[in-house]
Parts: C-alpha cells; structure tokens; sequence
C-alpha cells in the first residue's frame, strides 16, 4: 500500500494533480477540505462547527480532521493506497497521521511539496473563488491569511519529512501535464528505491 502526502499552499494545484495521481496509482484521494465542504453542505454537526473556520481561512481542530482521514482509510476497499491532499497542516496531524499509519503496519512513502511563486497563488486563488464558489477564496485578507498560516504552520513540515528522505521538492509552475509528469518522475523514483 503506498501513502502519499502532496503538500502545498492553497493554489499550487494540489486539487488538479491529486485527480491525475489518483487514477495513474489506483489511490483513494483524501482532501480533508473537500470532506469539510461535505461535511458543510450536508448540515452535520462538524459542518456547523467548522463553517465559520473555513470562512476566515484558519485551520480546523487536528482531532477533527485526522478522524475524518481514520475512517477514510478504515472504510476503503480496492485501492492500492492513499493520497492525502492537504493533510497533514500541523506538525502534530503529521504526528497524528504516523500514528495512525503505524497501527495499520504502514508508513508515508512518499511527500510532495508543490512550489508555485506567491504572486501566482493570489492569481489562481481569486480566479477560483467565484467559479468554486468558495468563500474562502473570495476575499483577499482571507486569501493572504491562508498563506500565512501555509508559511508558518505547514511549510515546517517539509523539513520534519525531508529528514526522512521521502520529500520531493515538485516545480507546480507550468502546464498541469508537464507538472505531473514531474510528479511522476518523483513517485516513481522514491517508490523504487524502497
Ligand atoms: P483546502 O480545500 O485544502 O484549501 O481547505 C479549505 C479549508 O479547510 C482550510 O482553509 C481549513 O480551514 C480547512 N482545512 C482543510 N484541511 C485541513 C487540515 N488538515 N487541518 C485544518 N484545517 C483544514
């Protein structure tokens, strides 16, 4: 079973080549946005208690998302393994995540970290919000919040993983084809090694 891990802040193009991966590895996708989103949509009680979170752009309790990502992974059938996109964000999900993977014999194999300069985040980032409707996107305090959070609670991360050598460093500029072809090379080259 193979767990891989793509990383990045909001706009690198997480969501796009998480749907390429998944199909090219027979992976479950995992976004815990997306499954916060359900969760809103649908009038749950994690959704009403999430709602006014993911409007401002700060992050959800640890508990709450790494629980979601638990029964994801408990319920699955079929796959070859997991894609986690946008989790973990904190150190202490990434604790949280190992944990998890431990007490079902695995391990993160793989960490992708999508670089894509900040002036074309904000591009991205606004370009969506409408067409996504996402509230989360439409304002640009909320957008630059986000990023901030990316900066200093996330992008610590990749260090904590680099150490592990399991962490590739993927350029997310350019056309989404040769993105992933990126992408590719970088699963496929720490997947042989193991
Ligand atoms: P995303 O779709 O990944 O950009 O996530 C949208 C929003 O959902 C984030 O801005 C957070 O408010 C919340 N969220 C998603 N994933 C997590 C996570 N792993 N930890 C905490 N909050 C999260």
């Amino acid at each position: 079973m193979y767990n891989i891990v793509i990383l990045g802040p909001p706009g690198s193009g997480k969501g796009t080549q998480s749907k390429l991966i998944e199909e090219r590895y027979n992976l479950l996708h995992l976004s815990t946005g997306d499954m916060l989103r359900r969760e809103i949509s649908e009038g749950t009680d994690t959704g009403k208690q999430v709602k006014g979170v993911i409007k401002s752009g700060n992050l959800v309790s640890d508990e709450i998302v790494t629980s979601l990502i638990a029964s994801s992974i408990d319920c699955d059938v079929g796959h070859d393994g997991f894609l986690y996109d946008g989790y973990p964000r904190t150190v202490n999900q990434a604790k949280q995540l190992e944990d998890l993977l431990s007490h079902r014999n695995m391990t993160i194999d793989v960490l992708l970290v999508m670089e894509v300069e900040k002036g074309e985040l904000v591009k991205r980032l606004s370009g969506r919000g409408v067409a996504a409707g996402r509230p989360d996107d439409q304002s640009i305090e909320v957008i630059n919040n986000r990023l901030e959070i990316y900066r200093s609670i996330t992008e610590p991360l990749v260090s904590h993983f680099c150490q592990k050598g399991i962490c590739a460093r993927i350029d997310g500029m350019g056309k989404i084809e040769e993105i992933f072809a990126r992408i590719r090379g970088a699963i496929d080259k720490i997947c042989v090694r193991q």
